[in-house]
């Protein structure tokens, strides 16, 4: 074959510009400047918000400023090896975290990859950790309940399944107990828990996980770590993290528990990294999208309606606060956001009421629907019944001399409170706790003195699963309080406290 020399350029020419189109300049960016886990790229024009990029040598980072020439990007993994001039380049796809049934049983970090030392997860698919509430169409009102196992929860602020119900409370007032204690009591119920991890000591993980694993709990839950000593964006994240993967078992029509340990972390997280991003510090230094931070995130817990599966999340994020403080920002926040609040005391603590709950102040605004039509039926006073005590407790510190009905509802209050203690690790079942809320609103605990209670409550749950298991069967099964029932529990109740006086 015979070539002129203008023909070979030609063909030179056409070759270089397909070569030059091949090429995306714009997927590759330069560093310009690298610290505390922030960097600033060049010359990514066409790069997504959220989007992975990654750096020569693997490490991945998350794109979260775009600016007319810069790209504010923070760092998900060591920045020892990233210089000025190293090349990033865009992945095109935002960030995503492996999901799937492998995750179940394994600790992992924010980006889901296992650090229990068990081996690789083996899944093969991906989530994105932020992707779009389920809209109201695809929903439907909470309907089931979460028993949490938590008498003092379960009877006066119950929560349902695809609710978002708040656990706030000062430091070390057993916030994180009742997460676990509604974890362990998830066994056989066939709810998949996921317990994310944020900004806490790793031995205060590896504790939680110990406890888990102990009460046989861990075989469904996933435990999504991203302790203090991790940098801020892994802690930024972790939330949807474990929000993806509960998302993917809820399409596929499960129910999913998310616990959120804890928001008031995230948020300094979230404000560390902002500042150093150089976002405007608002109120208190956030900045000012700070709400919609948690927003977002709490507002992908949903029931899903039956034509969508009839999967659910439901969300309980902690809230630490300051010597009581709800007013402070990020309280006043995740309460808006929530459907609730459990509200625990520093004061209940120490004197001894655990958990800590205040009644008075707690609320559940959508679960009172989901809830057990017996433990309707029998909780209806207790919460009226528990703060006239506090009134009247308060009240009859100043007079010594008190009349008969006050000292009868003092002693009436005594006995609520000390029925609605519980131990840690210790979930009681709603139908033993239907029945001794019963008995402690109908007066039935009268002559019982307030320091045996613990005692009775044990030794009466086995007595009536023993002589009376209809009674805990049609209540289990029904999930009402029938009349017939109803006489044969005040049986049961009348003839043990009689077994149980004497044997005094
Ligand atoms: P932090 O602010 O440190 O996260 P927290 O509010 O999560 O604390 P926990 O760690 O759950 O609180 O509990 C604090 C302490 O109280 C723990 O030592 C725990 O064992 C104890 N505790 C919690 N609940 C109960 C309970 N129901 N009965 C007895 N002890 C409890
Ligand atoms: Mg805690």
């Amino acid at each position: 074959m015979d070539l002129r020399p203008d023909e070979i350029t030609s063909i030179i020419k056409e070759q270089i510009r397909n070569y030059a189109s091949d090429l995306k300049l714009d997927d590759v960016g330069t560093v310009v400047t690298v610290g505390d886990g922030i960097t600033t790229i060049h010359g990514l024009e066409k790069c997504m918000l959220s989007e992975l990029l990654e750096f020569a040598d693997g490490t991945p980072a998350m794109a979260l400023n775009l600016e007319r020439e810069f790209v504010g990007a923070v760092l998900l993994g060591g920045e020892k090896n990233i210089k000025e001039g190293d090349t990033v380049r865009r992945s095109g796809k935002v960030l995503s975290v492996p999901v799937g049934e492998a995750l179940l049983g394994r600790v992992v970090n924010a980006l889901g990859q296992p650090i229990d030392g068990k081996g690789p997860v083996l899944t093969e698919e991906v989530r994105p950790v932020e992707s779009e509430a389920p809209g109201i169409i695809t929903r439907q009102s909470v309907n089931r309940p979460l028993q949490t196992g938590i008498k003092a929860i379960d009877s006066m602020i119950p929560i349902g399944r695809g609710q978002r119900e708040l656990i706030i409370g000062d430091r070390q007032t057993g916030k994180t107990a009742i997460a676990l204690d509604t974890i362990i009591n998830q066994k056989g119920k066939d709810v998949i828990c996921i317990y994310v991890a944020i900004g806490q000591k790793q031995s205060t993980v590896a504790n939680v996980v110990d406890t888990l694993t102990r009460n046989g709990a861990m075989e469904y839950t996933i435990v999504v770590a991203a302790t203090a000593s991790e940098q801020a964006p892994l802690q930024y994240i972790a939330p949807y993290a474990g929000c993806a993967m509960g998302e993917f078992f809820m399409n596929k029509g499960r129910d999913v528990l998310c616990v959120y340990d804890d928001l008031s972390k995230h948020a300094v997280a979230y404000r560390a990294l902002s500042l150093l991003l150089k976002r405007p510090p608002g109120r208190e230094a956030y900045p000012g999208d700070v709400f919609y931070l948690h927003s977002r995130l709490l507002e992908r817990a949903a029931n899903l309606s039956a034509e969508y599966g009839g999967g659910s999340l439901t969300a309980l994020p902690l809230i630490e606060t300051q010597a009581s403080d709800v007013s402070a920002y990020i309280p006043t926040n995740v309460i808006s956001i929530t459907d609730g609040q459990i509200f625990l005391e520093t004061e209940l603590f120490f004197a001894g009421v655990r958990p800590a709950v205040n009644p008075g102040i707690s609320v559940s605004r959508v679960g009172g629907n989901a809830q057990i039509k017996a433990m309707k039926k029998v909780s209806g006073p207790l919460k009226l019944m528990y703060s006239q005590y506090r009134e009247l407790q308060a009240f009859s510190q100043f007079g010594s001399d008190l009349d008969k009905d006050t000292k009868e509802r003092l002693a009436q209050g005594e006995r609520v409170v000390e029925v609605l203690k519980q131990g840690q690790n210790s979930p009681v079942r709603v139908e033993h706790q239907v029945m001794i809320i019963y008995a402690v609103v109908n007066g039935y605990l009268k002559e019982i003195d307030v320091q045996d209670i613990p005692e009775f409550e044990r030794e009466l749950y086995d007595y009536v699963d023993m002589s009376y298991p209809e009674v805990v069967g049609a209540i289990r099964d029904t999930g009402e309080l029938s009349k017939q029932t109803e006489d044969a529990l005040s049986q049961a109740l009348r003839e043990f406290i009689g077994k149980f006086l004497s044997a005094r």
